[in-house]
C-alpha cells in the first residue's frame, strides 16, 4: 500500500497540472483518491475515510454521482440566471419598444397638428384671395356700369 502511494505521488508530481488535480483528488489523511461523498459531513471520502466514518446513519454517495448532481445543480443555477437575464432583457426590449412607440405617436401627433395648421392657414388665404377676387370683380362691374351710365348721359 505504501509503495503505491509513493508511486502515485511521484507520477502526480511529474506534471504540474496533474499534480494539482492529483492533490485535489487525494485524501490528505490517507493519500488515497476520493471515491465517495459524505452527505452527513459534506466532504469527499477515500476508501479509508469511508471505513473510519462507517455507520448505519451515514449517507454516502459515489463521488461521481455527487459530482454529477453538483454539475446539474450548477447548470440549473446557470439556467436560472440565464432565464432571469433573458427576462430582464425582454422587459428592457419591451420598454424600449414602448418608448419608441410613444415617440412615434408623439411625432405623428405633431405632424398631424402641423398639417392641420397648414391646412387652416391655406384655407384662410384661399378664402381671403377669393374674397379679394370677388371684391375686385364687383368693383370692376360697378366701374363698368358707371361708365355705361356716363356714356348714356
Ligand atoms: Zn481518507
Amino acid at each position: 500500500m505504501k509503495g503505491m502511494v509513493s508511486h502515485a505521488e511521484s507520477v502526480a508530481g511529474s506534471v504540474s497540472n496533474r499534480r494539482i488535480i492529483g492533490k485535489c483528488n487525494l485524501c490528505p489523511k490517507h493519500k488515497l483518491p476520493y471515491i465517495l461523498y459524505s452527505l452527513n459531513y459534506a466532504e469527499p471520502l477515500c476508501a479509508e475515510c469511508f471505513e473510519d466514518y462507517r455507520g448505519p446513519q451515514h449517507e454516502i454517495q459515489m463521488l461521481q454521482n455527487f459530482a454529477k448532481i453538483q454539475v446539474k445543480q450548477v447548470k440549473d443555477d446557470l439556467d436560472y440566471i440565464e432565464n432571469s437575464w433573458r427576462h430582464i432583457q425582454e422587459k428592457l426590449e419591451l420598454r424600449r419598444n414602448l418608448n419608441e412607440k410613444k415617440a412615434i405617436q408623439a411625432r405623428q401627433f405633431f405632424e398631424l397638428t402641423r398639417k392641420e395648421m397648414e391646412r387652416i392657414e391655406r384655407e384662410f388665404w384661399e378664402k381671403h384671395n377669393k374674397e379679394q377676387e370677388d371684391e375686385k370683380e364687383i368693383v370692376a362691374k360697378i366701374v363698368e356700369q358707371q361708365k355705361k351710365l356716363e356714356e348714356k348721359h
